[in-house]
Formats: structure tokens, C-alpha cells, sequence
């Protein structure tokens, strides 16, 4: 088992994390340690940005994720912006407004998640990315997840007898089995000692 201490402040990522690195332990960042800001270029910058931080700060092995949702109708946004889409202070609900504004519903969007790794001792670095991709809704449907999960449509779930399911009404094993951040850390975890 080794010890990863998860550099976010973001409880929901830090469940999730939980859930996904099973049978290594995962330890919240201690609130002294101040995270830089989110301004690389790609989703994998910024997570090793922040996993080095934490890594600097402490001297522990450190992991962090970046991740985002990519609109296609939208070139690409909000990316690496989706945290603040709807402005600096913008909350989960009015950055999934602003994304049911300015998207099509059924176009093609795609969640992306890149997880670092930072061991402080032997410097290596790791960095893995994982995708899931899906459709917009026509609102916001689910109460599970957060973010932009009540109006993404996942390709990889067969739906409900109600028809599609977005991702905020998947089960946490479910979404964890096709999710963005599910694939970029069973990546790691196949790469990283026991
Ligand atoms: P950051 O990685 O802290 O920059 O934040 C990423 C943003 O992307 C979050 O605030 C969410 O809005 C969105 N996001 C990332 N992963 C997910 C997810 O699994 N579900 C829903 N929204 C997500």
C-alpha cells in the first residue's frame, strides 16, 4: 500500500479518488500547503503543477488530477477553464447553465482527466490521461456526481428503461467504471509500486 497524499481541495474529487486507488491510502492535503494557480496550458500541466506543490511542501508522494469538459459545438471549451466557465467565483450549477446555454442538446462532449504523480525522494513524475465521452442533455437530470455530471450523457452507459442516463444518475461504481477520472487512475495505479 503506499500513501498518496491528493493535492485538491475538492471533496468530491477526494471521495472519488478514494474510491478509485483502493488499497493504497489517500490523504487529504494539509490546509497550510497553498496549491498554485491553474495556469498551464493543458490539463496535464496544471495536475503536475499541483502534485509537484504538494510534493515540494511535504516531502510526501504527492498525486493531483486536472480535469475539465470539452464542448465540441465549442471548440473545445470550457477545457481546462470548465471550473471557471461561468466566471471566477462561478459555482458547479452556473457553469452547467452556461453550458446548456451555449451548447447544442445532443452534441459531443468529452470529459478529460489527467493525474499526476510526485515522489519528492526519487523524483519521478508520472503523468496519465484518461477520457470519457458523451452527450449533452436537454437538462439537468441525476443528484450523484457534481459538476457538469446531471447533463452529461455518458456513450459508455446502455441507459435506463427510461432511456439515456446522464452521469449524475449513475451509481458510484458505475460512473467510476467508464469516467474520465476512473480511467486516468487505473492507469496510474497499474504504474505505480504496491
Ligand atoms: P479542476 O480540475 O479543479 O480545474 O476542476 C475541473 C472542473 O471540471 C470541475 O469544477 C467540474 O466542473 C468539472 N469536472 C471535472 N470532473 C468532473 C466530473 O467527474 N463530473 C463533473 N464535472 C467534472
Amino acid at each position: 500500500m503506499t500513501r498518496l497524499l491528493l493535492a485538491t481541495r475538492n471533496a468530491h474529487k477526494l471521495r472519488e479518488f478514494a474510491r478509485l486507488a483502493a488499497g493504497h491510502e489517500i490523504v487529504p492535503l494539509p490546509s497550510g500547503v497553498t496549491l498554485p494557480p491553474e495556469d498551464g496550458e493543458t490539463f496535464a500541466a496544471n495536475a503536475l503543477g499541483k502534485a509537484r506543490a504538494a510534493a515540494a511542501a511535504t516531502g510526501q508522494v504527492a498525486i493531483a488530477d486536472d480535469s475539465g469538459i470539452e464542448a465540441e459545438a465549442l471548440g473545445g471549451r470550457p477545457g481546462i477553464r470548465s471550473a471557471r466557465y461561468a466566471g471566477e467565483e462561478a459555482t458547479d450549477q452556473q457553469n452547467l447553465a452556461k453550458l446548456l446555454c451555449e451548447a447544442p442538446v445532443g452534441s459531443p462532449l468529452a470529459y478529460v482527466c489527467a493525474v499526476a504523480y510526485v515522489d519528492p525522494a526519487g523524483g519521478d513524475e508520472l503523468v496519465f490521461e484518461g477520457r470519457c465521452t458523451g452527450t449533452l442533455a436537454a437538462e439537468p437530470r441525476g443528484e450523484a456526481g457534481f459538476g457538469y455530471d446531471p447533463a452529461f450523457l455518458p456513450d459508455d452507459d446502455i441507459g435506463g428503461p427510461a432511456g439515456p442516463r446522464s452521469m449524475a444518475q449513475l451509481t458510484d461504481a458505475e460512473k467510476d467504471a467508464i469516467s474520465h477520472r476512473g480511467r486516468a487512475v487505473r492507469s496510474l495505479i497499474a504504474s505505480i509500486p504496491d
